[in-house]
């Protein structure tokens, strides 16, 4: 893997404040080295992820909670978590976040929960998934470094997320894509004006190709959302849990379902609930994580099911494309925080994810992408063979809009008749 090494530590601010927050350094999760704040995303001695380390503001839970609720209604109230200055409000940004959290009862009914059932809906977000928090956080990242190219490799949702934020920011993007992706996917990535780079070979090809280009000369002032900037990116995940606990009143639901593609944002939702716990902003209560993947790539699900502390490579086949990553980075921290809580990794075939997408949208008047059908689906499963209790109160996640995967349910989904513009043609088609 090659390292980027940066000369400069901390770069200056002009307003003098503190240009990463609360943030005080990365720190690898492997060996905990620890390395200022800058473009890099692995550890020079083992080779180990770097994530972001914070000076927490702890000692004064409620005034924190007061300064969070007296915050603008996206992401940035929970500036004082994030890696970023904090007047990051009044930057050029799509502000993403605080979408809603639907109480689901119609879905509970239909699948026996009696406990609580909760739909986060982030394809409610600026470019209609979860990926413009993570996006709006690595975008603030590359502003400070002083990188002008916003880039990324992209199962499809991200690239429309840089795409936009970079549209907007003033930045120049250039992303990176599998050349198969569905069509929304790709003219969402295309609409904003960036040039789109269409890659003949998997994600995992793309994501290859993305760390040598950093290495190259041609990457020098490129901001790699989630290959450099990585480490900032995955911080934009946090938000869900903050959101998820305030939503629910300032405390933690039972059961989280999400979905996984590389596995980032599972981890770090885990990271923002342990963060709200050691901050008193919630009372600490035990929570079970699941993780949900599609069966056409389930390398989690497989080494879970397997007991095994590591994940093996697959080749992705399935219509959950935006979930098709089939060597996941942070695999093995999944699998860890799976355990760990008394949750389970379980996976879902095509056929089921279509259903779950109908499912959902039939009880809950909500049109999920391919992914709300996995997550949908496995809490289907999960609770069909008693893994997760239908009397505990549950959360799943929906990370991305049905208009953008409509193939997966175009073909089972049309007019119910086709008449002609009389009554009595509505009469005889037996509909009235
Ligand atoms: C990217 C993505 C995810 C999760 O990605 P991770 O790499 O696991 O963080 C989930 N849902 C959708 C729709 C996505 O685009």
């Amino acid at each position: 893997m090659a390292v980027q090494t940066v000369a400069s530590t901390t770069p200056a601010d002009d307003s003098g404040e503190a240009p990463f927050g609360p943030a005080a350094a990365l720190s690898c999760r492997e060996c905990g080295t620890r390395y200022p704040l800058s473009p890099v995303f692995a550890c020079q001695e083992c080779f180990g992820p770097l994530e972001v380390a914070y000076d927490l503001p702890l000692g004064d839970p409620e005034g924190l909670r007061r300064r969070i609720e007296a915050g603008p209604a996206n992401i940035w109230r929970y500036a004082p978590l994030l890696p970023v200055p904090a007047d990051v409000t009044g930057k050029q940004n799509l502000n993403p976040g605080w979408t809603k959290l639907v109480k689901a009862d119609n879905l509970a009914r239909e699948l026996g929960i009696t406990g609580g059932l909760y739909v986060k809906d982030d394809s409610g977000n600026p470019t209609h998934s979860f990926k413009d928090r993570v996006v709006a956080i690595a975008l603030e990242a590359a502003r400070t470094f002083g990188l002008t190219t916003l880039s990324c490799s992209s199962t499809g949702n991200l690239a429309g997320a840089v795409g936009a934020a970079a549209a907007r920011a003033g930045f120049r993007s250039c992303v990176f894509i599998p050349h198969d992706l569905e069509q929304g996917k790709v003219v969402m990535a295309a609409v904003y004006g960036g040039e789109l780079v269409a890659i003949e070979g998997s994600y995992d090809d793309v994501n290859r190709f993305c760390s040598e280009l950093i290495g190259d000369p041609i990457g020098e002032g490129w901001g790699f959302v989630n290959v450099n900037l990585r480490p900032y990116y995955g911080e934009g995940s946090k938000t869900l849990a903050y959101e998820i606990a305030e939503q629910l009143g300032w405390r933690l639901p039972d059961n989280l379902v999400i979905p996984i593609a590389s596995g980032s944002q599972l981890t770090k939702i885990d990271k923002g609930l342990q963060e709200l716990i050691k901050l008193g902003l919630v009372e600490d209560k035990p929570y079970k994580i699941y993780g949900a993947q599609a069966e056409g790539c389930s390398p989690v699900s497989a080494a879970y099911k397997a007991g095994h502390d590591v994940v093996r490579p697959v080749k992705p086949d399935t219509i959950a494309k935006s979930l098709a990553i089939g060597n996941p980075a942070d695999g093995p921290y999944v699998l860890d925080i799976a355990r760990r809580t008394g949750g389970a990794v379980e996976d879902v075939d095509d056929e089921q994810i279509v259903d779950a997408i109908k499912l959902l949208a039939r009880t809950e008047g909500i049109f999920a992408e391919t992914a709300g059908g996995v997550t949908v689906g496995v809490l289907r499963k999960l609770i069909e063979t008693g893994q997760l209790d239908p009397a505990a109160e549950t959360v799943v996640l929906n990370t991305g809009d049905g208009l953008k995967t409509l193939d997966a349910v175009s073909e089972t989904t049309g007019p119910t008749a086709t008449i002609r513009p009389t009554v009595a043609a509505f009469r005889e088609a037996g509909l009235a």
